[in-house]
């Protein structure tokens, strides 16, 4: 199978295959349905965010000689496939890049004039054209001031700072943004299944994120880690060839922060080093990581579980790491600058901000009391105590029960401990226990007396129901008195 061709294959050729541009999509087919269209386009944006492929796609369009549906160029016209194939004069595509030089623009600009050969639009497009020289765009300057009926210009550029505002103010601008994670990942998933490679969840994650914005170097990395997998594309496996650290090592590197651990952070630190990982790429990825869980304190659906922070908390570390990332540029030890935005992290967090989560929902004990009291490990005097007990509150490591004065006067603190034990071995978390007064009477005892008052009546109401048994009494003008368990 050949996998190098996966960028090229899947590069869209109608409006409707690019994928995170709907705005500009949209604003250029509203442009083709001008009557008079605009002489100059410009494009910008990062790298792989699709600038050339709209542009071409727009050349299509423009020139295609099929009735348009939806403004989409058709494909297959002589129009469109002379421009797919490059073989028209009437389409010249020209990266600025390397031909910047006042000559060769002067020499590309002498061909505006002349009418075009077979379709209705003479179209150039330069790539990377903040690259020319000032002179060649004075002499550009002077076409698009005047430009010809026949002539449309696409540009492209990364930087459209560089470009002249002189030039920027004769063209119509889009700006492309760069793709979302999150359309990339859905885009790979696409490509993947089409293509039948098998993967994981998380090496779709790993790549879109590596991809910072650019769909082109995302599947340019994907055909990297295809090439070196055997049979599925994995996480484990991006992490490896990239030289990226596990993500659990950046788990328990925000976990070390927010249990105030410095040893764990200490060895965390060096297994940073001694892998030699990018110390700025991990607080890139340690602070997405912080914007997961930020996200996930408002969602159920995202596991939370292993991080316990307070959402201010949560915010005031990630804005240290924020403000930290710039001096990554300054520093000349990038690992002790990581350690110290770490430290600083810890230093800035109140002691307090180990509780629960906001949304307390998601971390919800299962236990229910009364229900769960038989459950409990407990000498005999301490379980009859403690049926007795109403629960008032359950925390994350902490239980309130409610027990009548009496009762609350003899309960010794090796009982507590006793129950502490019990309910820790069962919830298999740390417990505390409180006692308060209280006369709630939702506790073991009743539960159980209420529950063996409603089997009576249940055992009562079969045995009426059981005809043999109504002819018995019947016969002897008897009575049910009393139905209870054997
Ligand atoms: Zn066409």
């Amino acid at each position: 199978m050949t996998y190098q061709v996966l960028a090229r294959k899947w590069r869209p050729n109608t409006f409707d295959e690019v994928v995170g541009q709907d705005y500009v999509v949209k604003a250029l087919k509203g442009a083709l349905d001008l009557e008079k269209l605009p002489h100059a386009f410009i494009f910008s944006g990062t790298r792989g965010t699709g600038k050339t492929t709209l542009a071409r796609i727009l050349a299509k369009a423009i020139n295609c000689t099929s009735s348009k549906k939806n403004s989409e160029p058709c494909g297959k016209c002589d129009s469109c496939l002379s421009i797919k194939n490059g073989s028209t004069i009437d389409f010249q595509e020209v990266d600025a890049a390397s031909r910047r030089g006042v000559e060769e623009t002067k020499e590309l600009l002498d061909s505006v004039p002349y009418l075009p050969t077979s379709s209705q639009y003479k179209i150039y497009l330069l790539d990377e054209v903040h690259m020319l020289s000032k002179e060649s765009f004075n002499s550009l300057l002077k076409t698009l001031e005047e430009p010809p009926e026949h002539v449309i210009f696409l540009f492209a550029t990364t930087e459209i700072d560089k470009v002249p505002p002189t030039v920027l103010s004769r063209c119509v601008q889009f700006n492309l943004s760069a793709m979302k994670a999150e359309i990339i990942s859905d885009q790979l998933k696409l490509i993947f299944d089409n293509e039948k490679i098998k993967y994981d969840e998380g090496s779709l994650t790993k790549l879109s994120n590596l991809a910072r914005g650019s769909m082109r170097d995302a599947l340019t990395l994907s055909e990297k880690v295809i090439s070196f997998s055997e049979g599925k594309i994995t996480e484990k496996k991006v992490e490896e060839l990239m030289g990226l650290p596990s993500t659990e090592l950046i788990q328990s590197l925000l976990k070390s922060v927010i249990e105030r651990d410095s040893n764990m952070l200490v060895q965390n630190i060096q297994e940073v080093k001694s892998n030699f990982y990018d110390p700025e790429q991990i607080l890139i990825d340690l602070l997405s990581l912080m914007q997961e869980i930020a996200l996930s304190q408002f969602n159920d659906k995202i596991d939370q579980s292993d991080f316990f922070i307070q959402p201010q908390h949560l915010q005031l570390i990630y804005d240290l790491g924020i403000s930290n990332l710039e001096y990554f540029k300054l520093s000349p030890k990038p690992e002790s600058l990581l350690t110290m935005t770490m430290l600083k992290m810890i230093a800035f967090l109140p002691e307090s901000s180990k509780k629960k989560p906001l949304n307390s929902n998601k971390n919800k004990i299962d236990f229910n009391w009364p229900e769960d009291f038989s459950n409990l490990d407990l000498t005999k005097l301490t379980a009859q105590l403690l049926s007795h007990a109403s629960m008032i509150e359950l925390q994350d490591s902490e239980i309130h029960f409610g027990i009548n004065q009496e009762r609350l006067n003899v309960i010794t603190e090796s009982q507590t401990n006793e129950v502490e034990e019990a309910l820790s071995a069962l919830l298999k978390r740390k417990m505390k226990v409180t006692f308060k007064i209280s006369d709630l009477t939702d506790n073991p005892f009743e539960f159980e007396r209420i529950k063996s008052q409603q089997e009576s009546k249940q055992a009562e109401d079969d045995l009426k129901e059981d005809s043999s048994l109504s002819e018995m009494l019947e016969k002897f003008d008897g009575k049910i008195k009393k139905v209870s368990k054997i």
